[in-house]
């Protein structure tokens, strides 16, 4: 390995109940990669996501992240789980729900101090969501929602950052916005982005792998019809997302 790899899959293997789920993957992502994971429902992408995080041990394989064990690892890992509706009269705010990404840092059951309150502060700034900061997080939309999630990743000061599904419930405006974050977010820290829509990773990742059990990679974001078809084993048509940008894919 050398001193670059953020992430490092080799030959991993992960089956529930003997059905597997990821078949002899192998990956690397760099310090300031931003890799887009696309793959169809039930393909093992969160399955990869919680091998990465070290909530699944690989009944084969190895993997390091960050120069060590995943586990050891995790507090240098941002997770932006996949969008959940929240429950309207859920009584927590997004300052509440910022605060928790410092648990890492700080353990359970210790009060925060200023300087959680200051890195919360500073992270609801940047992604534009200070003014909400007391705000019920079942009151926002979903894009807010996702910001709110993005922030409580980012309070950690990550090296790596993970979100599933990130675009699932917000509107094509918002989407541009958050592409824009990603863009400046990806000068510090490496990013996988996973997800099942093929228009929302290719418009602005820098590599693409496909998963569907097994993981086909590609150095380039470049996609061909034939990868396309070998990971969902079905033809696919890819749509074009209205005003938002979207990769030209290389002919037949
Ligand atoms: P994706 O995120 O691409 O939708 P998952 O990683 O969630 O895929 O799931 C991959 C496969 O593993 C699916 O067939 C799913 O049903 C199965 N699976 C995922 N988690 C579990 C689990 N905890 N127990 C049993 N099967 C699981």
């Amino acid at each position: 390995m050398t001193s670059h790899d953020t992430v490092r899959l080799e030959n991993v293997w992960v089956s529930y109940n003997g059905t597997p789920a990821l078949e002899g993957v192998n990956l690397a992502v760099d310090e300031h990669d931003f890799l887009g994971v696309i793959g169809p429902n039930g393909g093992g992408k969160s399955t990869l996501l919680k091998v990465i995080l070290g909530l699944i041990t690989p009944q084969r394989g190895s993997v390091t992240v960050l120069g060590s064990s995943p586990d050891r690892s995790r507090n240098r890992i941002g997770y932006v789980p996949q969008h959940s509706d929240y429950d309207r009269d859920f009584p927590v705010s997004v300052m509440e729900v910022v605060l928790m990404g410092r648990y890492g840092k700080r353990g359970m059951l210790k009060p925060y101090n200023e300087s959680d309150r200051e890195a919360a502060e500073k992270v609801l700034a940047r992604v534009g969501m200070l003014s909400h900061a007391r705000t019920q997080i079942g009151q926002l939309s979903g894009g807010q929602q996702q910001r709110t999630f993005i922030a409580r990743a980012l309070v950690s000061d990550p090296a790596l950052l993970l979100l599933d599904e990130p675009t699932a419930s917000v509107d094509s405006a918002m989407q541009t916005d958050f592409y824009e974050l990603l863009e400046q977010l990806k000068k510090e820290m490496a990013i996988i982005m996973v997800s099942h829509d093929i228009g929302a990773v290719s418009v602005f990742v820098d590599k693409i792998a496909c998963l569907n059990v097994q993981l086909y990679y590609h150095g380039s974001r470049e996609i061909t019809p034939e990868i396309l078809e070998a990971t969902y084993k079905c033809p696919v048509q890819l749509i074009a997302h209205g005003d938002i940008p979207h990769r030209v894919l290389k002919e037949h």
